[in-house]
């Protein structure tokens, strides 16, 4: 059975120069879509991806990643946006790194696409009138 999961993955320092992602993909035979990074040398390294394929590749490439010591949070909150409060004004627009928000051009309304969203919370701290929530 295959699975997609839309995971954060935390490297320590120690871990940020090796090649997991590289052993990850290759030995455990998975698919993945990096949908953020920010890696700095020396310091901790975030990467927000999905991760496809067999269930049990994908359970052990879990398991790798947990031995070497990356700590792994799922994207188990939703981000919703208020529609009483926006105002449509497209400041969420250019924050916006997974293309879940976007100008309709006709109807000049911002348009949000939920299956889209990483939960990376930019948008909530760019919104003007707090319309964008986080919902656990
Ligand atoms: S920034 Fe806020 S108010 Fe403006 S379009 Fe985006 S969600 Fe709506
Ligand atoms: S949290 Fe906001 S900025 Fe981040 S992906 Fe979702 S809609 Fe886009």
């Amino acid at each position: 059975m295959a699975i997609s999961k839309r995971i954060v993955l935390h490297f320590p320092p120690r871990l940020v120069e090796q090649p997991i992602i590289y052993r990850l993909v290759k030995e455990h035979d998975l698919v993945l879509n990096i949908l953020k990074a920010s890696v700095t040398p020396k310091e901790e390294g975030l990467l927000i991806l999905e991760l496809s394929g067999a269930r049990k590749n994908y359970d052990k490439g879990i398991q790798y990643l947990t031995d070497v010591g990356v700590r792994i949070q799922s994207l188990g909150q939703n981000i919703m946006r208020n529609e009483a409060r926006c105002t449509h004004c497209g400041a969420c627009v250019v924050v916006c790194p997974a293309g879940a928000l976007s100008l309709d051009p006709d109807t000049r309304m911002v348009n949000f696409d939920e299956d889209k969203c990483t939960a990376c919370e930019l948008c909530v701290l760019a919104c003007p009138p707090r319309a964008m929530e986080v919902h656990f």
